[in-house]
């Protein structure tokens, strides 16, 4: 039984408005059939399909303000609930208090505590890794937990051997941002095939994606249209490529931003939980937190 957990930073289920919320108004065919044909926004409940089950997801578990990314991704990976723990939401990047918490254990140690085998397929720039190595730059909690297993961060070459993906799927940052023409261009579909392809190689497999966040924070209506569009281009290449037996694919988010553009703050909205694959059923009805998806996922990858 493998595990993929696909990552997408900052989306909320919010209003059905087309003015503001990208999921209005983005053309996602794989997406919305992938939930009986219904948008991802405000009244959508639970979902389920033969292929998916979707989930609207509470990522403010009881405590007041807006959920931020540290201690949300920090819930994702430990199934606790670290808002509550530590009495705030609290982010971008872990403090000391989430950073111990992080130490107590996560989904990774489980995973390779029974031996299995874990990896976050993301690829990073060789600066950045750097700076993250050294202790220059802080990690993401998940950054944290995937490095305190002694599992080493993917770089440029991991991309360029098929080992690892690229955060914004198609390899067009690499190219235009980071000087690396070098790295060919794949469309959405194929990053999808390439996904599985990747995450097939390990038991637990994490892939993030940080330009949601991004663009609900500074980005157009059409930025995030266009980012959502390839997500959907991404999953209707996962669907080709991966058969439900295989395991369960989940995607979440830690906090909603990128729904309501034009405000540049999180919002408190509950974020999608998608999951594909035959035993989806078996864990989706015990998910109702940030803080329900680890244990559940442990369960399935240690059984
Ligand atoms: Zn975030």
């Amino acid at each position: 039984m493998r595990v993929l957990l696909i990552f997408i930073d900052g989306i909320g289920i919010g209003e059905d408005d087309p003015q503001v919320n990208p999921f209005s108004v983005a053309h996602l065919p794989t997406l919305t059939r992938l939930t009986n044909g219904q948008r991802w926004v405000k009244g959508i409940g639970r979902v389920q399909t033969p292929l998916a089950t979707f989930i609207p997801t509470d990522p403010r578990m009881g405590v007041d303000g807006l959920p931020q990314s540290a201690s949300g991704q920090a819930s994702i990976i430990t199934g606790r609930n670290i808002p509550a723990l530590i009495g705030e939401h609290y982010g971008p990047r872990p403090n000391p208090t989430i950073q111990a918490l992080i130490r107590e254990g996560t989904l990774f140690e489980a995973v390779c505590q029974a031996n299995k085998t874990s990896a976050l397929i993301a690829a990073y720039p060789e600066h950045l890794k750097e700076e993250i190595e050294r202790g220059k730059r802080l990690p993401a909690s998940y950054q944290q937990a995937i490095l305190q297993q002694g599992i080493p961060l993917f770089g440029l070459d991991d991309l360029l051997a098929g080992r690892a993906m690229s955060e914004d799927w198609t390899n067009q940052a690499w190219r235009d941002f980071l000087g690396h023409p070098e790295v060919p261009l794949i469309s959405a579909h194929e990053a999808g095939r390439k996904l599985v392809r990747v995450a097939r190689q390990y038991d637990f497999a994490f892939m993030s994606h940080w330009m949601t966040d991004y663009v609900g924070h500074r980005g157009s209506l059409e930025d995030a249209v266009q980012l959502l569009e390839k997500l959907d281009g991404v999953f209707s290449g996962i669907l080709d490529e991966w058969h439900p037996d295989e395991g369960i694919i989940l995607l979440t988010s830690d906090h909603g931003n990128m729904e309501a553009i034009g405000d540049r703050r999180h919002t408190a909205n509950d974020v999608p939980t998608l999951i594909l694959g035959s035993h989806k059923d078996s864990i989706a009805s015990s998910i109702h937190t940030l803080a329900d998806i680890a244990p559940k996922l442990k369960e399935l990858l240690l059984n």
